[in-house]
């Protein structure tokens, strides 16, 4: 009778511990939704939002959307906007940039700046907006990891909209999905130890100036952000990797080690894409480094991560859309940056 006791309880305990195991899922196997990604990037590359040219409706309707998702998913706005707290949008003036184009081909030539609100003497000053939201931490809350994008593109010449799926509808899908991941684990009670900030920037196009802002108007000390994931260009693949597209760039430059690490094992254990570090150095004749959001963090000395696929013949151009985004691929790096994210968010 005895042993009859010790296998009902060993069989108690067992069912409470699966209880217990279905009740708490492993964050290791939580993936970015690829449906949902795939929805922000039709809706941001929609031609309603008309290029998402920064200091226009388009970049204003893009904004709405992103605050709405960040609103939608818990997150804690924190700015101020027009002297009123508890905003999600960061507001600044800037001169605007000249686009040019050859032939479809868009290129700025003279880049935007920073500005004092418009005065009589300076007139031709617009206004943009960051959109930004914060998941609180636990006991690490006042230390921050930055995940980024910039949401802004090219606008439109005549009747041609550039929509820029790629650049950067999917970093900004990427955002609000890993976002949504997060949102979903803090509703089963499932916290990060460190606070998350996602942050999406306009005025990336015409010089990275809404970073720039960002980085001289925080509502947080610059110390207190340990580093920046940013996301730009993730839903494509160049023409190195056309016959194994299971792959990204990573670019960390001089940031420590330990971020690239984490980035790593996080990679591993999840969705083992190939990591290609072709372009990880200052000196790089592309110039990748100095080409996005991160950028601004790096100056500031901020490890920095920048996660992208490369170049291909619809960079800059109308033919950038949706339809030719690999979903597949874009969701598992959206993945690889969720699970590094959550890795760098928890410390052992
Ligand atoms: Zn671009």
């Amino acid at each position: 009778m005895q042993i009859f006791y010790i296998r009902s309880a060993s069989i108690l305990i067992y069912a409470v511990f699966t209880l217990q195991c279905l009740a708490q899922p492993s964050v290791s196997e939580v993936w970015v939704s690829e449906s949902l990604l795939k929805k922000h990037v039709y809706t941001l590359a929609s031609d309603s939002l008309q290029g998402r040219e920064t200091g226009t409706i388009g970049q204003f309707r893009a904004a709405g959307y992103c605050l709405e998702t960040f609103n939608k998913n818990h997150l804690q706005p924190i700015f101020q906007l027009d002297s009123v707290g508890g905003s999600f949008l960061q507001k600044y003036y800037f001169t605007p940039a000249l686009v040019s184009f050859f032939g479809r081909m868009a290129v700025v030539a003279k880049r935007s700046e920073l500005s004092n609100p418009p005065s009589a003497e300076n007139s031709q000053v617009l206004f943009a907006h960051n959109v930004g939201g914060l998941l609180v931490g636990t006991d690490l809350k006042n230390e921050i990891i930055i995940i980024s994008a910039h949401y802004d593109h090219l606008g439109k010449q005549g009747n041609l909209i550039y929509n820029g799926a790629d650049d950067n509808a999917s970093g900004t899908a990427s955002v609000l999905a890993i976002a949504a991941a997060f949102d979903s684990l803090v509703q089963q009670g499932i916290k990060p130890r460190r606070s998350i900030l996602f942050l999406l920037f306009s005025g990336e196009e015409g010089g990275l100036i809404g970073s720039q802002y960002f980085v001289a108007a925080s509502p947080f000390a610059m110390s207190q952000i340990l580093c920046n994931l940013n996301v730009d260009m993730v839903g494509r693949t160049d023409w190195k990797h056309r016959k194994k597209t299971n792959y990204c760039y990573l670019i960390t430059g001089k940031s420590d080690t330990e971020l690239k690490q984490t980035i790593e094992i996080a990679n591993q254990q999840t969705v083992k894409l190939s990591i290609d570090y072709s372009y990880d150095s200052e000196n790089d004749p592309s110039q990748f480094y100095y080409r996005s959001d991160h950028y601004n963090f790096a100056k500031k000395g901020i490890p920095i991560a920048f996660f992208m696929d490369g170049e291909h013949p619809d960079y800059h151009q109308p033919s950038d859309t949706a339809d030719k985004i690999n979903y597949n691929i874009l969701q598992k790096r959206a993945t690889l940056i969720f699970q590094s994210a959550w890795m760098m968010a928890n410390p052992k």
